[in-house]
């Protein structure tokens, strides 16, 4: 019967269960749901940074290329004034050059692209620039930034250069100035080095020609595809989440340089921004941990008190025919209504089957013949009247030539005789006594809470009781009886039944029809 309890999954369990389940999926939902929104702040931020920086550079860029160009404006004024004066021109070219260190050289060229003059010193005066570039900016007449090309002496340059008018309006050639590309300048301190957070910019120009690159091996190589700097040539400012081109997620900001169609794009690799992320859910996780335990001990502080007086309901449930069972039931504490009634209804079954036991106990214990307790129920009412304290005594009792009555009338009258000798006992005494069949026509009779002198008194009552009815059919019957009591002599129930018997047997040879309540019968 135990083992129902035990091979079955307890409510505490199953609730714990369930609990730990619910706890840990609300927990991970929070987590993750927090890492989301983290990470979102963390992606949108560094994009953001990244769109400011990249628009910082793109105005620098764009700041420098106006000012480049105002001052050889003011040139070209001047040099249309005169620009048959060799003097001049000398002192335009190193006037610019002076006034501007980040423009690497200066070159004044007549209509067809003849140089008139160039700073620093090494260009051949007189001869026709060979670019492209610089011819196409003689074409337009117009004040130009070019798109990087290589120039005749090797280097990668951007020209900016502005056209020459006399001041009639004839076109008279034009003055500009070239950055080189691939040596420390002015990109160089508009952008500024890289930061330890992996962010870094790159300026490309029309063509997606690289014209600045952290990595200086890279200025000169035109991109094969880049989506921000395709974005950021069609004239916009703006993020975006990308892969650079070996396929590394980034998180880019991008800004359009106007004065000169260049694009600026300042990255960061996605997993460099999201660092922090992981410090982030390990710091939240530490300040939920505690809360978290606390948490659950009240949990499991609730489920033992809920399952608590279930568990003792279940437990009594499976033995209800214990001696017991009401009394411990009715003890257990059911502070909640399911359990309180629970345990109103065993408590209900758990008495039903000591009733039923009761009366098997009864039909189990009594005599058959006479209705008076049997030696069973003599030996359980000895052994409790043994584990009390209380003073008692017995009297063994036994009908006088009994045998005569079966020879005479037979058997079955000598039944009916011993059915009347029990009614007789049975009548000379109170409730609380016991009467017993000891076997055969010998009874015993138990009187608890009785001192030696009522216990005389009774057996005397009985044996004058007896000798004065006369038994139908057989006439009058005698008993002799032996009396004894809880004493220091006889302490225990099997020493006060000897003694008794030795008291009956006294009787009896002292002529029968007699009490014997002392070891020696008075002569
Ligand atoms: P005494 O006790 O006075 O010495 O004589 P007694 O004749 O009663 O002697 P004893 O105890 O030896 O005999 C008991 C007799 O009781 C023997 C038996 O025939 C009879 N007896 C015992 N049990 C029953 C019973 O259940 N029914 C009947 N009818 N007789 C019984
Ligand atoms: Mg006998
Ligand atoms: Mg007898």
């Amino acid at each position: 019967m135990g083992n129902i309890l035990s091979s079955h999954i307890g409510l505490r369990g199953l609730i714990l269960s369930f609990v730990l389940l619910a706890v840990l999926g609300t927990l991970c939902n929070g987590l993750i749901t927090a890492y989301g929104v983290q990470r979102d702040a963390l992606v949108h931020s560094a994009l953001e940074a990244n769109r400011a920086y990249a628009f910082k550079v793109a105005s620098s860029i764009d700041g420098f290329l106006y000012s480049v160009n105002e001052r050889l404006k003011y040139s070209s004024q001047r040099l249309g004034r005169d620009i048959a004066n060799p003097a001049l021109l000398e002192e335009e070219a190193l006037r610019l050059q002076a006034q501007d260190s980040e423009l690497n050289s200066v070159l004044i060229t007549d209509p067809a692209g003849k140089i008139l003059q160039a700073y620093p010193p090494g260009v051949q005066i007189g001869s026709t620039v060979a670019s492209t570039e610089l011819h196409a900016a003689l074409k337009q007449r117009q004040p130009l930034v070019s798109q990087a090309f290589t120039a005749a002496n090797g280097k990668l340059i951007v020209f900016v250069s502005q056209p020459i008018f006399s001041p009639a309006g004839q076109f008279l050639g034009l003055v500009g100035g070239s950055v080189y590309l691939q040596q420390r300048g002015v990109m160089h301190s508009l952008i500024g080095e890289h930061h330890l957070d992996g962010t870094f910019a790159f300026v490309a120009d029309g063509n997606r020609r690289l014209l600045y690159h952290p990595d200086q091996q890279r200025i000169g190589e035109v991109l094969g595809w880049s989506e921000t700097v395709d974005i950021a040539l069609h004239g916009e400012n703006g993020t975006l989440e990308t892969v650079n081109y070996r396929g590394v997620p980034m998180l880019a900001g991008f800004a359009h340089v106007q004065g000169s169609n260049w694009a600026v794009v300042v990255q960061q690799p996605r997993a460099q921004a999201l660092a922090p992320l992981a410090k982030l859910m390990r710091d939240m996780l530490i300040k939920i941990i505690p809360a978290g335990v606390v948490g659950f001990a009240l949990i499991l502080l609730g489920v033992m008190l809920i399952t608590r007086p279930l568990r003792a309901l279940a437990g009594h449930a499976i033995d209800l025919s214990a001696p017991n069972a009401t009394a411990e039931l009715s003890a257990i504490k059911a502070w909640y209504a399911e359990a309180a009634a629970i345990r109103q209804a065993l408590v209900m079954q758990a008495q039903h089957l000591q009733q039923k036991i009761g009366t098997l106990n009864a039909a189990a214990e009594t005599d058959l013949l006479t209705g008076l307790g049997n030696r069973r129920a003599m030996k359980a009412a000895l052994e409790a009247l043994d584990a009390s304290q209380q003073a008692y005594a017995v009297l063994a009792l036994d009908i006088d030539h009994f045998k005569r009555v079966n020879d005479t009338f037979g058997h079955d009258v000598g039944d009916l005789a011993l059915q009347q000798v029990a009614q007789v006992i049975r009548d000379c005494t109170r409730a609380g006594d016991l009467p017993c069949r000891a076997g055969g026509e010998e009874f015993c009779l138990l009187l608890p809470n009785t001192g030696p002198s009522t216990a005389k008194e009774v057996a005397e009552r009985i044996r004058s009781t007896l000798s004065a009815t006369p038994m139908k059919q057989v006439g009058t019957l005698t008993l002799s009886i032996g009396v004894a009591y809880r004493s220091i002599e006889t302490p225990t129930a099997a020493a006060i039944l000897k003694r008794a018997d030795e008291r009956l047997y006294l009787a009896k040879e002292n002529g029968r029809n007699r009490v014997v309540a002392e070891d020696r019968v008075p002569s």
